[in-house]
């Protein structure tokens, strides 16, 4: 066979088996943690071609993320399979209107950006699911709204019908041990907590990448955003 058409079968093997891997490694953290969740596999395909799309469409996965608005689109374009575009990143409030391509917005970390947002779907007739990005750590290098902002943030969205308000997303310090993940994502949840007592319906915990997802997945995570251990590392 040609040479391109190995490599593909290469790839798709290896993504194939990570992806196994990662759903049994997630299924025996969900029995851990007794939360009872239904767990999606987000995988995130920044800084890989399109071709990391298809493979993991090819071994099941039907949810990719992504962190850049431009590459998303550009893979997007070439990509054929019919999977489902998360955008994992930072949003400026001045691209709100590439974020009604993405089927879930995870990084809402402003009252200004969720304004452009319902401004953007309100004017193409359409809803927006988006999470609330909670910054629990209190890192100053990490975006999202403080905890104790989130009651007050939670009411402001009342005024913005377009919003589906669907939960809370997180990002966990780098190489923290284990037991302040476990405060991190166990404070995620708080947050969503409050977030339901607003009144939103929201249910999910966008938590856990390649190096905590069990450990997120353990404290109720819905969504792992996995790529390292699907496609090796980012080079
Ligand atoms: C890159 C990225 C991930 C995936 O990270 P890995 O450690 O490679 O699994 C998850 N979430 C966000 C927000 C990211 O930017």
């Amino acid at each position: 066979m040609p040479i391109s058409d190995h490599v593909t079968a290469v790839l798709r093997g290896a993504v194939q088996d990570a992806v196994a891997e990662v759903r049994t490694r997630i299924a025996d953290a969900r029995a851990r943690g007794g939360h009872g969740q239904e767990v999606t596999l987000v995988a995130v395909t920044k800084t890989h071609g399109p071709e990391a799309v298809e493979a993991a469409y090819a071994a099941g996965v039907t949810d990719v993320g992504e962190n850049r608005v431009q590459e998303a689109e550009a893979k997007m374009a070439q990509v054929t399979v019919p999977v489902r575009w998360h955008l994992i990143g930072h949003l400026q409030r001045n691209k709100a209107r590439n974020a009604l391509q993405f089927s879930l917005i995870h990084g809402m970390d402003s009252e200004r950006l969720a304004v452009a947002l319902h401004d953007e779907a309100t004017r193409a007739g359409q809803s927006l699911d988006v999470l609330v990005q909670v910054n629990v750590s209190g890192e100053t290098s990490k975006s999202g709204v403080a905890p104790v902002d989130v009651p007050a943030f939670a009411e402001r969205l009342h005024r913005l019908p377009a919003l589906r308000v669907r939960g809370v997303m997180t990002m966990a310090p780098f190489d923290a041990d284990e037991r302040v993940l476990r405060e991190v994502f166990a404070g995620a949840r708080a947050v969503r907590t409050a977030l339901q007592s607003a009144g939103h319906a929201a249910e999910w915990l966008s938590m856990g990448m390649s190096g905590d997802y069990e450990i997120a997945v353990e404290e109720g995570a819905t969504h792992v955003r996995l790529g390292t251990v699907l496609f090796g590392s980012r080079t």
